[in-house]
């Protein structure tokens, strides 16, 4: 059965939305088969992959290329980073469990190319853990720009970190954006308890911040009035503010 680019955007909004629990398994099988000439047996088959892979766990079943690629771009659209990490470890289960096949070839070239979007190797807390240990070592006065120095370098930690924050200063009502000669959105990394002082990477001691907010932040008065594992509240040189540390987790 030629499985068409519309079926596959509608099994994967459904597989979605059943993995979100919004709606039953055979719901979702009757629509795609009534509404979309899915077959049943198929319709069953491609969501019990998207839910395999969202677990990050080993499906035997082949899902064609085009729905692996779909399945994967969107994930990290609509999911994030972190959901397509654990997305590549379930094709890379599939992968290994084909080995022999050549019929997948197209899978593995589809896995090899997202292999580059994330870092399928350690999660971001790991990679933010190692940068903390290499930081101790380091002259307490040039920790900071060390730091931003070497996030800047990753464009794992980059892209995560443009992906929590949606490319914006985090300072509320505030519009700065700085493009770079290299297309990306320049950002900084401020730390709330600061590095000198053995502030860690955290994610509730982050905060990317436009260059002015983040020396505003490091230099001005600031009066920290609430501070928990998802929020900060406060005031800086007099303007009130209340930041949530990460939107999507
Ligand atoms: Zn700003």
């Amino acid at each position: 059965m030629k499985i068409s680019t519309t079926m596959i955007e509608q099994v994967y909004i459904y597989a979605r939305e059943i993995y979100n629990n919004n709606i039953e398994v055979d719901q979702a099988v009757k629509l795609l088969v009534n509404d979309y000439k899915w077959a049943e047996g198929s319709a069953r088959g491609y969501i019990n992959v998207y839910n395999n892979i969202r677990n990050g766990e080993k499906y035997t079943w082949t899902i064609n290329g085009n729905a692996t690629d779909y399945y994967l771009k969107n994930i990290y659209k609509d999911d994030g980073y972190n959901a397509l990490q654990i997305a590549l470890k379930s094709v890379k289960l599939h992968i290994d469990y084909q080995e022999n096949i050549q019929t997948i070839n197209n899978i593995i070239e589809i896995y090899e190319k997202f292999k580059n979007v994330v870092n399928i190797d350690k999660d971001i807390q790991t990679v933010f853990a190692e940068i903390d240990e290499y930081i101790k070592n380091i002259e307490p006065e040039r920790r900071d720009v060390e730091y931003n120095k070497l996030i800047r370098n990753d464009t794992h930690i980059v892209r995560w970190l443009k992906e929590q924050f949606n490319n914006r200063c985090q300072f509320p009502n505030c519009t700065a954006k700085i493009m770079t000669k290299s297309g990306e959105y320049y950002v900084e990394v401020a730390h709330i308890t600061p590095v000198a002082e053995g502030g860690m990477s955290t994610l509730n001691n982050l905060l990317v911040l436009c260059p002015n907010h983040h020396k505003e932040f490091d230099l001005g008065f600031r009066n920290i009035i609430k501070r928990d594992n998802e929020h900060i509240e406060g005031e800086l040189n007099d303007q009130y503010f209340n930041i949530r540390f990460h939107e999507n987790i």
